[in-house]
């Protein structure tokens, strides 16, 4: 659909031969007009989170509970009830070990050849196809969630359709803080309005997404996507979803009208 009047109108702008002046009839139609444009082609780029969203947490706390020498499942329930309490998830991990130093326990367990690792098995069997099919339909697509540095460098030494990876440990700032939500804006390169971020944690994800002025969807699943997914927090967000699979038909449509 366009605006432009025929060939031979004396309307025709002479800054744009395929233009023409508007009346002021027109011209107000033409402002309505972009801004139904705005509403159905808001979406420009796409930014994930990335632990339950891109990432299954499996092998991360399964490492930790067989370096901890508990079953898997205790560490998993223990840090569900942290969380659920609004405590670091870590503590499920200083429940296990009063007073322990997480970080010098970390660097030990590198240095024991149980550290961070994540690869192609790591991933929700949705995030490939999804990715590469947002970015076919023409979105930017960019991974930024709160991880360690070397995750975001193991991410990157994957084969993702993404168009860059960004991390917490490498911006030296965590979600909720706004100031993480700046950082995304600046890596999708897009006003926030035309940027989508999905996540399956709503206090995290959705609310201050949304409060920093992102399209919001929030990803039911994960133990934190389940249990949260009917609550405010989750609320806020312009869109549901059950599987990554649904953001292609969802977000990228890219056939909406442009004006002259
Ligand atoms: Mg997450």
């Amino acid at each position: 659909m366009r605006a432009c009047g025929r060939a031979g109108d004396p309307r025709r702008s002479l800054a744009c031969p395929g233009r023409v002046t508007p009346s002021e009839e027109e011209a107000h139609g033409r402002v309505e007009f972009r801004a139904l444009c705005t509403l159905l082609r808001v979406v420009e780029a796409v930014v994930f989170d990335i632990g339950e969203t891109i990432v299954k947490d499996d092998r991360g706390w399964a490492s930790w509970a067989d370096w901890l020498g508990v079953p898997r499942h205790t560490l998993s329930a223990l840090v569900g009830a942290v969380v659920a309490q609004g405590r670091d998830n870590a503590d499920a991990i200083r429940m296990l070990r009063p007073g322990i130093d997480l970080a010098a326990e970390a660097r030990a367990k590198e240095a024991a050849g149980f550290g961070e690792r994540l690869d192609e098995s790591d991933l929700y069997s949705d995030a490939g196809p999804a990715l590469q099919a947002l970015r076919a339909a023409g979105l930017g697509v960019f991974l930024a969630g709160n991880q360690t540095a070397r995750a975001g460098d193991l991410l990157r030494a994957m084969d993702l359709s993404v168009d860059a990876v960004a991390t917490s440990g490498e911006w030296g700032v965590a979600k909720p803080d706004p100031a993480f939500f700046v950082r995304v804006a600046e890596l999708a390169g897009m006003p926030p309005e035309r940027t989508v971020y999905v996540g399956d944690h709503p206090a995290n994800d959705c609310v201050p997404a949304a409060a920093a002025g992102f399209r919001t969807v929030h990803l039911r699943r994960g133990p934190l996507g389940y249990l949260w997914a009917d609550g405010a927090d989750a609320a806020v967000a312009d869109w549901h979803i059950g599987s990554l699979a649904e953001l292609p038909d969802l977000l990228g449509r890219q056939d909406a009208p442009r004006v002259c």
